[in-house]
Protein backbone atom coordinates (compact mmCIF):
# COMPACT_ATOMS: atom_id res chain seq x y z
CA UNK A 1 0.00 0.00 0.00
CA UNK A 2 1.02 3.63 -0.64
CA UNK A 3 0.45 6.01 2.25
CA UNK A 4 0.47 9.22 0.20
CA UNK A 5 -1.29 10.92 3.44
CA UNK A 6 1.56 12.35 3.53
CA UNK A 7 2.59 11.25 7.17
CA UNK A 8 3.54 8.92 8.38
CA UNK A 9 4.80 8.08 4.89
CA UNK A 10 5.24 4.81 3.46
CA UNK A 11 8.49 3.03 4.95
CA UNK A 12 11.08 0.45 4.17
CA UNK A 13 10.22 -3.09 4.99
CA UNK A 14 14.06 -2.87 6.50
CA UNK A 15 12.90 0.33 8.49
CA UNK A 16 9.56 -1.66 9.94
CA UNK A 17 11.71 -4.53 10.82
CA UNK A 18 13.97 -2.70 13.29
CA UNK A 19 10.67 -2.54 15.43
CA UNK A 20 10.32 -6.06 16.71
CA UNK A 21 13.02 -6.14 19.86
CA UNK A 22 11.79 -5.81 23.27
CA UNK A 23 14.22 -2.88 24.37
CA UNK A 24 15.16 -1.76 27.96
CA UNK A 25 15.82 1.61 27.99
CA UNK A 26 17.57 2.20 30.87
CA UNK A 27 20.21 -0.41 29.59
CA UNK A 28 23.48 0.52 28.79
CA UNK A 29 22.85 -0.95 25.01
CA UNK A 30 20.29 1.69 24.84
CA UNK A 31 22.22 4.97 26.33
CA UNK A 32 24.86 4.28 23.71
CA UNK A 33 22.83 4.02 20.99
CA UNK A 34 20.85 7.13 21.99
CA UNK A 35 23.78 8.91 21.99
CA UNK A 36 24.90 8.47 19.32
CA UNK A 37 21.47 8.93 17.94
CA UNK A 38 20.87 12.28 19.16
CA UNK A 39 23.80 13.03 17.60
CA UNK A 40 23.46 12.00 14.03
CA UNK A 41 20.03 14.20 14.02
CA UNK A 42 22.15 16.91 15.20
CA UNK A 43 24.30 16.60 12.31
CA UNK A 44 21.29 16.49 9.81
CA UNK A 45 20.33 19.64 11.57
CA UNK A 46 23.68 21.75 11.04
CA UNK A 47 24.15 21.81 14.39
CA UNK A 48 27.13 22.53 16.58
CA UNK A 49 28.01 20.49 19.69
CA UNK A 50 28.05 22.27 22.85
CA UNK A 51 26.12 24.70 21.37
CA UNK A 52 22.74 23.00 20.12
CA UNK A 53 20.84 20.40 21.93
CA UNK A 54 19.10 17.07 20.31
CA UNK A 55 15.88 17.62 22.32
CA UNK A 56 13.64 14.28 22.24
CA UNK A 57 9.87 13.92 23.00
CA UNK A 58 7.50 11.18 23.05
CA UNK A 59 4.71 12.16 20.83
CA UNK A 60 4.18 13.86 17.58
CA UNK A 61 4.68 17.56 15.65
CA UNK A 62 1.95 19.22 17.54
CA UNK A 63 3.46 18.50 20.72
CA UNK A 64 6.91 19.37 19.58
CA UNK A 65 5.76 22.92 18.28
CA UNK A 66 3.58 23.31 21.44
CA UNK A 67 6.92 22.66 23.93
CA UNK A 68 9.09 25.28 21.81
CA UNK A 69 6.57 27.58 22.04
CA UNK A 70 6.34 27.42 26.12
CA UNK A 71 9.68 26.86 25.98
CA UNK A 72 11.14 30.22 24.62
CA UNK A 73 8.30 32.34 25.00
CA UNK A 74 7.37 33.44 28.42
CA UNK A 75 3.75 33.63 29.25
CA UNK A 76 1.63 36.30 27.45
CA UNK A 77 5.12 36.21 25.28
CA UNK A 78 4.48 38.02 21.75
CA UNK A 79 5.17 36.07 18.64
CA UNK A 80 4.69 37.08 14.69
CA UNK A 81 3.47 33.83 12.82
CA UNK A 82 3.21 34.39 9.15
CA UNK A 83 -0.25 32.72 8.34
CA UNK A 84 0.64 30.50 5.49
CA UNK A 85 -1.92 27.96 5.91
CA UNK A 86 -3.93 25.27 8.00
CA UNK A 87 -0.19 24.32 9.68
CA UNK A 88 0.37 28.11 10.73
CA UNK A 89 -2.93 28.11 12.08
CA UNK A 90 -2.13 25.32 13.96
CA UNK A 91 0.81 27.15 15.77
CA UNK A 92 -1.59 29.95 16.27
CA UNK A 93 -3.62 28.04 18.19
CA UNK A 94 -1.22 26.07 20.10
CA UNK A 95 0.33 29.58 21.49
CA UNK A 96 -2.28 31.41 21.93
CA UNK A 97 -4.34 28.40 23.79
CA UNK A 98 -0.90 27.72 25.59
CA UNK A 99 -1.06 31.23 27.01
CA UNK A 100 1.50 33.36 24.48
CA UNK A 101 0.14 35.96 21.93
CA UNK A 102 0.37 34.95 18.59
CA UNK A 103 0.41 37.76 15.99
CA UNK A 104 -0.45 36.33 12.57
CA UNK A 105 1.06 37.37 9.46
CA UNK A 106 -1.40 37.81 6.84
CA UNK A 107 -0.61 37.08 3.14
CA UNK A 108 -2.03 35.01 0.57
CA UNK A 109 -2.47 30.80 0.99
CA UNK A 110 -0.62 30.36 -2.52
CA UNK A 111 2.52 32.94 -1.52
CA UNK A 112 5.53 32.47 -0.15
CA UNK A 113 6.61 34.45 2.72
CA UNK A 114 7.86 38.06 1.74
CA UNK A 115 11.30 38.15 4.18
CA UNK A 116 10.57 42.09 3.61
CA UNK A 117 6.98 42.04 5.45
CA UNK A 118 8.45 40.19 7.93
CA UNK A 119 10.78 42.67 8.30
CA UNK A 120 8.46 45.09 8.39
CA UNK A 121 6.14 44.03 10.99
CA UNK A 122 9.35 43.31 13.39
CA UNK A 123 10.05 46.91 13.02
CA UNK A 124 6.46 48.54 13.83
CA UNK A 125 6.11 46.01 16.49
CA UNK A 126 9.06 45.75 18.91
CA UNK A 127 7.29 44.02 21.59
CA UNK A 128 7.23 40.59 18.67
CA UNK A 129 10.07 38.91 20.43
CA UNK A 130 9.82 35.93 17.91
CA UNK A 131 9.11 34.51 14.36
CA UNK A 132 7.71 31.31 13.96
CA UNK A 133 7.36 29.84 10.96
CA UNK A 134 6.32 26.40 8.87
CA UNK A 135 9.39 25.47 6.47
CA UNK A 136 7.04 23.62 4.09
CA UNK A 137 3.50 24.40 4.68
CA UNK A 138 1.59 20.79 4.33
CA UNK A 139 -1.44 22.87 4.45
CA UNK A 140 -0.89 24.49 0.74
CA UNK A 141 2.45 22.60 -0.61
CA UNK A 142 4.39 25.54 -1.02
CA UNK A 143 7.98 25.75 1.07
CA UNK A 144 8.82 28.67 2.56
CA UNK A 145 12.14 30.52 2.56
CA UNK A 146 13.44 30.26 6.45
CA UNK A 147 17.07 30.87 5.23
CA UNK A 148 15.83 34.43 3.96
CA UNK A 149 13.38 35.40 6.18
CA UNK A 150 15.86 34.26 9.29
CA UNK A 151 18.19 36.90 8.03
CA UNK A 152 15.64 39.75 8.61
CA UNK A 153 14.88 38.05 12.12
CA UNK A 154 18.51 38.21 12.70
CA UNK A 155 19.14 41.92 11.76
CA UNK A 156 16.07 42.88 13.86
CA UNK A 157 17.69 41.32 16.76
CA UNK A 158 14.80 38.80 17.44
CA UNK A 159 14.12 35.37 17.81
CA UNK A 160 12.97 32.44 15.51
CA UNK A 161 11.33 28.60 15.61
CA UNK A 162 10.55 26.57 12.79
CA UNK A 163 8.49 24.53 12.41
CA UNK A 164 10.49 22.06 9.80
CA UNK A 165 8.25 19.14 10.54
CA UNK A 166 7.52 18.41 6.49
CA UNK A 167 10.71 19.92 5.81
CA UNK A 168 13.71 17.84 7.80
CA UNK A 169 15.36 15.43 5.88
CA UNK A 170 14.49 16.89 2.39
CA UNK A 171 15.07 21.08 2.62
CA UNK A 172 18.25 22.16 3.90
CA UNK A 173 18.67 23.09 7.12
CA UNK A 174 21.77 24.77 8.91
CA UNK A 175 21.28 25.70 12.16
CA UNK A 176 25.14 27.03 12.72
CA UNK A 177 24.19 29.49 9.72
CA UNK A 178 21.15 30.56 11.57
CA UNK A 179 22.50 31.70 14.93
CA UNK A 180 18.92 33.25 15.50
CA UNK A 181 17.10 29.98 16.03
CA UNK A 182 15.84 28.86 19.48
CA UNK A 183 15.08 25.84 17.56
CA UNK A 184 14.17 23.80 15.09
CA UNK A 185 10.71 21.20 15.27
CA UNK A 186 10.23 17.94 13.59
CA UNK A 187 9.76 14.37 14.41
CA UNK A 188 10.57 10.91 12.61
CA UNK A 189 7.68 9.97 10.43
CA UNK A 190 7.62 12.32 7.42
CA UNK A 191 11.04 13.02 5.33
CA UNK A 192 13.11 10.87 7.26
CA UNK A 193 10.82 8.07 6.25
CA UNK A 194 10.54 6.28 9.51
CA UNK A 195 7.24 5.55 11.79
CA UNK A 196 5.63 8.19 14.03
CA UNK A 197 5.86 8.36 17.76
CA UNK A 198 9.02 10.54 18.39
CA UNK A 199 9.45 14.51 17.95
CA UNK A 200 12.44 16.04 18.19
CA UNK A 201 14.00 19.53 18.93
CA UNK A 202 17.15 20.59 17.50
CA UNK A 203 17.72 23.93 20.15
CA UNK A 204 20.23 26.33 20.93
CA UNK A 205 21.68 25.81 24.69
CA UNK A 206 22.38 29.28 25.51
CA UNK A 207 18.64 30.20 25.19
CA UNK A 208 17.67 26.95 26.99
CA UNK A 209 19.42 28.08 29.72
CA UNK A 210 17.73 32.18 29.58
CA UNK A 211 14.47 29.99 29.56
CA UNK A 212 14.16 27.36 31.73
CA UNK A 213 10.68 28.31 33.90
CA UNK A 214 9.00 29.56 31.16
CA UNK A 215 7.40 26.74 30.26
CA UNK A 216 4.48 26.12 32.62
CA UNK A 217 4.06 22.62 31.57
CA UNK A 218 6.54 19.60 32.64
CA UNK A 219 5.59 17.32 29.86
CA UNK A 220 6.24 19.92 27.74
CA UNK A 221 9.32 21.88 29.04
CA UNK A 222 12.48 21.52 26.53
CA UNK A 223 14.83 23.27 29.15
CA UNK A 224 13.83 20.30 31.38
CA UNK A 225 14.59 18.05 28.90
CA UNK A 226 17.95 19.51 28.25
CA UNK A 227 18.38 19.63 31.84
CA UNK A 228 17.90 15.97 32.47
CA UNK A 229 20.12 15.39 29.35
CA UNK A 230 22.64 17.41 31.62
CA UNK A 231 22.14 15.23 35.00
CA UNK A 232 21.35 11.81 33.72
CA UNK A 233 23.37 11.60 30.20
CA UNK A 234 22.75 12.00 26.69
CA UNK A 235 21.79 8.74 26.55
CA UNK A 236 18.83 8.61 28.75
CA UNK A 237 15.50 9.92 27.33
CA UNK A 238 13.27 11.47 30.15
CA UNK A 239 10.29 9.63 30.78
CA UNK A 240 9.62 6.18 29.37
CA UNK A 241 10.16 6.50 25.27
CA UNK A 242 9.19 4.50 22.50
CA UNK A 243 12.38 2.71 22.06
CA UNK A 244 11.44 0.74 19.20
CA UNK A 245 10.70 3.92 17.12
CA UNK A 246 14.12 4.95 17.69
CA UNK A 247 15.47 1.69 16.63
CA UNK A 248 13.63 2.50 13.15
CA UNK A 249 14.61 5.64 13.14
CA UNK A 250 18.38 4.50 13.33
CA UNK A 251 18.02 2.32 9.89
CA UNK A 252 15.84 5.40 8.33
CA UNK A 253 19.30 7.39 8.89
CA UNK A 254 20.92 4.70 7.37
CA UNK A 255 19.27 5.17 4.33
CA UNK A 256 19.24 9.20 4.39
CA UNK A 257 22.96 9.10 4.47
CA UNK A 258 23.45 6.36 1.56
CA UNK A 259 21.04 8.76 -0.41
CA UNK A 260 21.74 12.21 1.19
CA UNK A 261 19.61 15.20 1.59
CA UNK A 262 20.09 16.82 -2.15
CA UNK A 263 19.31 13.29 -3.43
CA UNK A 264 15.97 12.68 -1.38
CA UNK A 265 15.07 16.20 -2.01
CA UNK A 266 15.47 15.40 -6.04
CA UNK A 267 13.42 12.34 -5.78
CA UNK A 268 10.34 14.08 -3.76
CA UNK A 269 10.91 16.52 -6.27
CA UNK A 270 10.84 13.96 -9.38
CA UNK A 271 7.91 12.50 -7.55
CA UNK A 272 5.55 15.63 -7.65
CA UNK A 273 6.28 16.34 -10.87
CA UNK A 274 5.09 13.06 -12.55
CA UNK A 275 2.07 13.68 -9.98
CA UNK A 276 1.56 16.95 -10.95
CA UNK A 277 1.66 16.54 -14.15
CA UNK A 278 0.09 13.14 -14.56
CA UNK A 279 -3.25 14.65 -12.78
CA UNK A 280 -3.78 17.48 -15.13
CA UNK A 281 -3.38 14.48 -18.45
CA UNK A 282 -6.22 13.09 -16.48
CA UNK A 283 -8.01 16.43 -17.04
CA UNK A 284 -7.74 17.87 -13.01
CA UNK A 285 -6.60 21.02 -11.54
CA UNK A 286 -3.91 20.70 -9.28
CA UNK A 287 -4.27 23.44 -6.85
CA UNK A 288 -1.26 25.53 -7.13
CA UNK A 289 0.56 26.62 -10.14
CA UNK A 290 3.24 25.02 -10.73
CA UNK A 291 5.68 27.51 -10.13
CA UNK A 292 4.51 27.46 -6.56
CA UNK A 293 3.80 23.81 -6.21
CA UNK A 294 6.54 22.49 -3.45
CA UNK A 295 7.65 18.55 -3.71
CA UNK A 296 6.07 17.73 -0.68
CA UNK A 297 2.46 17.72 -1.00
CA UNK A 298 -0.09 18.81 -3.94
CA UNK A 299 -3.32 20.13 -3.45
CA UNK A 300 -6.02 18.87 -6.81
CA UNK A 301 -9.26 20.51 -7.03
CA UNK A 302 -12.09 18.13 -6.51
CA UNK A 303 -13.77 17.74 -9.71
CA UNK A 304 -17.38 19.88 -10.40
CA UNK A 305 -18.68 16.52 -11.33
CA UNK A 306 -22.52 16.18 -8.46
CA UNK A 307 -21.40 12.41 -8.48
CA UNK A 308 -18.02 13.58 -6.67
CA UNK A 309 -17.55 12.29 -2.72
CA UNK A 310 -14.09 12.21 -1.09
CA UNK A 311 -14.59 9.39 0.76
CA UNK A 312 -16.10 7.53 -2.24
CA UNK A 313 -12.79 8.63 -4.34
CA UNK A 314 -10.47 7.46 -1.37
CA UNK A 315 -12.46 3.93 -0.88
CA UNK A 316 -12.39 3.59 -4.58
CA UNK A 317 -8.41 3.84 -4.44
CA UNK A 318 -7.61 1.82 -1.25
CA UNK A 319 -8.27 -1.45 -3.25
CA UNK A 320 -5.96 -0.17 -5.48
CA UNK A 321 -2.63 0.22 -3.55
CA UNK A 322 -3.16 4.08 -2.80
CA UNK A 323 -4.18 5.52 0.36
CA UNK A 324 -5.10 9.07 0.66
CA UNK A 325 -6.14 11.76 3.28
CA UNK A 326 -10.37 11.85 3.92
CA UNK A 327 -10.21 15.68 4.67
CA UNK A 328 -10.09 19.05 2.94
CA UNK A 329 -6.83 20.91 3.76
CA UNK A 330 -7.51 24.29 1.52
CA UNK A 331 -10.44 26.43 1.87
CA UNK A 332 -11.91 25.04 -1.41
CA UNK A 333 -12.57 21.71 -1.60
CA UNK A 334 -9.32 19.37 -3.05
CA UNK A 335 -7.59 16.41 -1.98
CA UNK A 336 -4.44 16.49 -1.09
CA UNK A 337 -1.41 13.58 -2.23
CA UNK A 338 1.90 13.12 0.07
CA UNK A 339 5.06 13.05 -2.50
CA UNK A 340 7.56 11.91 0.62
CA UNK A 341 8.28 9.02 2.18
CA UNK A 342 9.94 5.63 0.61
CA UNK A 343 8.24 6.07 -2.96
CA UNK A 344 9.51 6.63 -6.50
CA UNK A 345 8.53 8.22 -9.55
CA UNK A 346 6.91 4.77 -11.18
CA UNK A 347 4.73 5.03 -7.43
CA UNK A 348 3.39 8.13 -8.46
CA UNK A 349 2.83 6.94 -11.90
CA UNK A 350 0.79 4.24 -10.26
CA UNK A 351 -1.14 6.80 -8.30
CA UNK A 352 -2.06 8.63 -11.33
CA UNK A 353 -3.33 5.64 -13.33
CA UNK A 354 -5.37 4.25 -9.89
CA UNK A 355 -6.74 7.71 -9.75
CA UNK A 356 -7.80 7.79 -13.07
CA UNK A 357 -9.74 4.03 -12.95
CA UNK A 358 -11.24 4.79 -8.94
CA UNK A 359 -13.04 8.38 -11.18
CA UNK A 360 -14.47 6.21 -13.22
CA UNK A 361 -15.48 4.00 -10.70
CA UNK A 362 -17.12 6.37 -8.80
CA UNK A 363 -18.90 7.94 -12.17
CA UNK A 364 -16.79 11.30 -12.22
CA UNK A 365 -17.42 12.51 -15.70
CA UNK A 366 -16.41 16.14 -15.64
CA UNK A 367 -13.18 16.28 -13.95
CA UNK A 368 -13.07 19.97 -14.29
CA UNK A 369 -12.03 22.29 -11.06
CA UNK A 370 -15.39 22.81 -8.96
CA UNK A 371 -16.19 26.76 -9.43
CA UNK A 372 -15.34 28.46 -5.57
C1 LIG B 1 2.48 16.94 10.02
C2 LIG B 1 2.78 18.34 10.44
C3 LIG B 1 2.63 18.80 11.77
C4 LIG B 1 1.96 18.02 12.84
O1 LIG B 1 2.44 16.81 13.04
P1 LIG B 1 1.65 15.73 13.92
O2 LIG B 1 2.70 14.70 14.06
O3 LIG B 1 0.45 15.30 13.14
O4 LIG B 1 1.28 16.37 15.21
C5 LIG B 1 3.05 20.08 12.07
N1 LIG B 1 3.55 20.89 11.13
C6 LIG B 1 3.69 20.50 9.86
C7 LIG B 1 4.26 21.45 8.87
C8 LIG B 1 3.31 19.21 9.47
O5 LIG B 1 3.44 18.83 8.20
Amino acid sequence: MLLLIPGPVTTRPEVRQAMTRDIAPWDNDFRHFFTRLRSRVLKLAGGVEGQHATLPLQGCGHFIAEAALRTFLPPGGRILIPATGAYADRMIRLAREAGRVPVPLPMGLTDATDPQAVARALEADPTLTHVAMVYSETGSGVIHDVQAVGAEVRKAGRRMIIDAVSAFGAFPLDLAAQPEVDAAVFTTNKCLEALPGVAFAVARIDRLLDCAGNAGSWSLDLSNVYDHALRSGWGSFRFTPPAQILAALDVALDYHDAEGQTARLARYTANMRIFYDGVRDLGLTPWLPASRQGPVIVNVHAPADPAWNLQAFVDALKPRGVLISNFYNTPSPTFRVGCIGAITPDDMAGAVHAMDQALREIGIKNREAVQT
